[in-house]
This record gives C-alpha cells, sequence and structure tokens, in this order.
C-alpha cells in the first residue's frame, strides 16, 4: 500500500517548485491507489504563520489536488500539524539518547567555528568533528558546571550509507560528508532533522517524494530511520525519490522569492488549475514524446516516478500559456462561461456592474474561448459590450485613424445602416463594400470600424462583435468618433 506524503512547512506564498512537488506525490498516490498524507510542518515558529497556513490549503484545494489524511479531514496519524506534535519528539529524542543514538554536545558556536576554520585550513573534512561523541561522566560535570548548553546530536554511523534513489539511481554517502549534526535545540524545540523522518515513520510513509534540494539530508535520514526501527518506533525505510531543480530566467535556479514562481500570479492572471497542473507536471517529466497538453486523468493513468527525469526543468512561460490555451478550448463554453465571471466582475471589471449584459455575455463567450490565453485577458476583450463608451486607447487610435479614416467611417455607417442587423455576414459584407469604394481590403477598412466601435485595434471577430452589440450602439459609436 503506497503511503506518500506532501509536507510543506507554511512559510512566504505557495510557489510553483511546492505545487510540482505535491502534483508529483499526489499523481503517485492516485496512480498507486494510494494514501496522500498532507502534513504541516510548523516547527519553527519564527519563520510559520497561519495566513501562510490557510493560503496552502486554499490553494490545494483550487488546484483540486485532495488528501486522504491531514488537517481537516484528520486520519489515523492525526495531528497533522507538527507544532501539535511536540510532545512526540520529546519522547522520540530521549529514547535516541537512552539507546545511545545520540547524545548531548556542548560545544559553542564560537568553538565549532574555530575548529571548522582549522580543519578547513589542514586540508580536512570540515563538518562536526565528533568532539562530544563519548564524554566521560566528568567532562559533561564539567561543562554542565560552566554553564554550557547541550544540543541533541545524532551519532552518525562510521559506513557508507548507499541507497537507490526512484530519479538517480544508486546514491552513496560517505562518512566524511555526513557527520553527526543536531536533532534538538538548546532549547528543548526539536529540528526538522529528527521531527520529518520522525513523522515519515510514524505515518507509515513509503515513498518520500520531495526537491533535489533535499538530497543531502536523505543519509541522515536513513541512518536515523534504522535507529528508530532498532527502537521499534518505525518498521521500514521508505524508498526515496528526487524530483529535478527548476530552472527560471537566466539558467538560474528558479527561487521561491522569484515573482514568476508565485502560484498566485497564475491564479490571478486566469491559468485554468488543470493547465497549470499539466504544465507543472512537464517540469521534470513527460507524457509521451508527441504530446503535452493532457487531462489530470489521463496523467494519473500515466504517472510513474520511474519517469521522472533527474535533468534540471527548465520553466518556460510561453509554454505553460500555450498549454493553459488549450485546456481553455477543451471546456464546454458554459463552464468556460463560469470560470471568468470572476473577471466580469469588480475589481476586474471596470463597468458598472449595472451595466453587465447576460445575453450578449452568453453570445460573445464561444468567440472569446477560441482566442484566450489566460482567463484574466477576457475583460478587456469585451469590456466594448458592457462600458457605456468604448475604451480609450490611444495608441489604437493613432494606428488606425488616418488621413481618409473619417470618409471611411462615414461611408462605413452608411451601409452598415442598411445592412440586415441579423447576420454577421450582412455586417462584413458591408464593411467590404466599404473598402471597395475606398480602394482598401477589408482588413484596412475594418481597422478605423474596430478602434471607433471597441476602442482597440485587436480583439475579438469584429462582425460578430458589431452584431451582439447592436445597431443603434454601434452607429453612435461611429458617430461619436466622427465628431
Ligand atoms: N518541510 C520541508 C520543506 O518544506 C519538507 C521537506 C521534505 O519533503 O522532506 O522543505
Amino acid at each position: 500500500n503506497v503511503r506518500v506524503r506532501f509536507c510543506p512547512s507554511p512559510t512566504g506564498n505557495p510557489h510553483v517548485g511546492l505545487v510540482r512537488t505535491a502534483l508529483f506525490n499526489w499523481a503517485f498516490a492516485r496512480h498507486n491507489q494510494g494514501t496522500m498524507v498532507f502534513r504541516i510542518e510548523d516547527t519553527d515558529a519564527a519563520r510559520d504563520s497561519e495566513e501562510s497556513y490557510e493560503q496552502l490549503l486554499d490553494s490545494l484545494r483550487w488546484l483540486g489536488l485532495d488528501w486522504d489524511e491531514g488537517p481537516e479531514t484528520g486520519g489515523p496519524h492525526a495531528p497533522y500539524r507538527q507544532s501539535q506534535r511536540m510532545d512526540i519528539y520529546q519522547d522520540v529524542a530521549e529514547k535516541l539518547l537512552a539507546g545511545g543514538y545520540a547524545y548531548h554536545c556542548y560545544c559553542t558556536v564560537t568553538e565549532l567555528d574555530e575548529r571548522r576554520e582549522a580543519a578547513r585550513a589542514a586540508g580536512r573534512p570540515s563538518g562536526y568533528d565528533g568532539h562530544c561523541r563519548d564524554l566521560t561522566d566528568e567532562q559533561k560535570a564539567v561543562y554542565q558546571r560552566e554553564g554550557r548548553e547541550a544540543i541533541v546530536r545524532f551519532r552518525m554511523p562510521d559506513e557508507p550509507i548507499t541507497f537507490t534513489d526512484l530519479v538517480r539511481g544508486e546514491l552513496t554517502f560517505t562518512p566524511d560528508n555526513v557527520p553527526d549534526y543536531g536533532i534538538v535545540r538548546a532549547s528543548g524545540a526539536p529540528l526538522y532533522t529528527l521531527v520529518n523522518p520522525v513523522d515519515d515513520a510514524l505515518m507509515e510513509i513509503t515513498h518520500v517524494l520531495r526537491g533535489e534540494d533535499l538530497l543531502s539530508s536523505t543519509p541522515r535520514q536513513i541512518a536515523l530511520y534504522k535507529a528508530l526501527i532498532e527502537l521499534g518506533i518505525a518498521r521500514e525505510i521508505p524508498a526515496f525519490g528526487h524530483l529535478p531543480y527548476v530552472m527560471g530566467e537566466g539558467n538560474k535556479k528558479l527561487s521561491k522569492r522569484d515573482p514568476q514562481a508565485s502560484l498566485n500570479l497564475y491564479r490571478e492572471r486566469g491559468f485554468l488549475p488543470e493547465g497549470l497542473l499539466n504544465y507543472l507536471s512537464l517540469l521534470g517529466w513527460s507524457f509521451s514524446a508527441d504530446q503535452d497538453v493532457f487531462s489530470i486523468a489521463e496523467m494519473i493513468e500515466k504517472f510513474d516516478i520511474a519517469d521522472v527525469n533527474a535533468n534540471p526543468a527548465r520553466f518556460d512561460l510561453k509554454k505553460a500559456e500555450a498549454i493553459n490555451a488549450d485546456h481553455i478550448r477543451r471546456l464546454d463554453v458554459k463552464t468556460f462561461a463560469e470560470a471568468c465571471e470572476p473577471w466580469l466582475r469588480a475589481p476586474h471589471a471596470p463597468w458598472a456592474p449595472e451595466d453587465f449584459d447576460q445575453a450578449a455575455w452568453e453570445a460573445i463567450a464561444p468567440y472569446a474561448q477560441t482566442r484566450l490565453t489566460v482567463l484574466s485577458d477576457i475583460t478587456a476583450n469585451v469590456d466594448f459590450l458592457f462600458l457605456p463608451e468604448p475604451a480609450e486607447d490611444e495608441a489604437s487610435w493613432q494606428k488606425a485613424m488616418k488621413e481618409g479614416s473619417d470618409a471611411l467611417l462615414r461611408t462605413a455607417r452608411e451601409k452598415l445602416a442598411d445592412a440586415d442587423w441579423s447576420s454577421a455576414e450582412s455586417l462584413k459584407n458591408a464593411v467590404l463594400a466599404t473598402g471597395e469604394e475606398h480602394g482598401l481590403k477589408l482588413g484596412k477598412a475594418q481597422a478605423p470600424v474596430r478602434v471607433a466601435v471597441t476602442g482597440r485595434t485587436v480583439g475579438l471577430p469584429l462582425f460578430e462583435s458589431l452584431e451582439i452589440l447592436g445597431r443603434e450602439r454601434t452607429l453612435q459609436r461611429i458617430d461619436a468618433a466622427l465628431t
């Protein structure tokens, strides 16, 4: 039975790296009919915030990444917030100390720094040197009398640690590279190094899928796991798979502070959850050689951690947008219209709520659906229908209104006034005929009409737009442009 976990720390805003990790865990769980555990790693009171916690829950819900055990859902291993599990960690730390798997370390920061520098200068490994590993009771008493405070340090084995990473294959870490490490602060606060594997053990996690930045903590966690197994706390060491780095602009690692990395940005621009997830799944994985647009159900069906590529993945905004556009086309028109709603209301919409016309919206929606890249673009595409006057776009006026435009608009007004307003085709013919009179092709002839009526040089198909706006308002706007 597959059990995976997504265990973010609630700091800052959710970012795409985090979502990619959640997605791969979730897809792996769903593919294997396993269990998705959502755990909040909030033992760092200084950095964690309730607001960030709420945002995490909200983001996962928006994306549709559900969990079987976790906050609000509960489960057999509750609570799922580490801040509510402190007594568990204290208990495990005591057992590790009693069993000799961990020890008190009295070294001060200054001493550690000095010895690290000396080791570096001598070309020796510069990690913790094991100074307090085997202190006698007398030495400990001396340190305590000196008023030194002790952290709890885990005793790493003296042999290399080898494991088979699900993405990278067999990896070996030698003791020089993985010195004894702190698991409890002098204040008694347990560290990530302890609480993360302890909870993975207690929550019976079978597969740990996480970012490559955590690779170096894996040999430590495996050693700790072995101790937990000997103490009867853990059953089995989970399998580990480290997902590749995501690279941003200039081939630099995409940092969570990068504006491009913020999940909210994509949500506010009107990415569809399925479009964004589709794109994020391609950061390290591929669906097939010739298809990169697929549904979430298709992803679940195909997802295998063995197919994840160890090479860094490049974040490509253009590709993300193109994939999102494809997902917009795939919606049925009613769902599309509903998805656009937030952008048809305040604060996004510049028109008064009473000027919104549901029938006009339903009529124009199918034309918008085939053109949008992100849903937020809908506002500027349909504002001509709901604003009393077209939006003022200076650049569009300068581009479209040239010498002769007035004469052209006058002809267009005449011909449009006589056209059949129940047919976009008839409106098109009116503008075609206008162009012929002025020696202009359709594209050139329609530009001033479009700007006069919609305010912009680009937009949805013009003649359908005019038909939906109606005869009276169209002619009024052409008149207004002529004065
Ligand atoms: N709370 C850790 C983080 O957000 C989780 C790391 C892990 O998956 O082990 O980085």
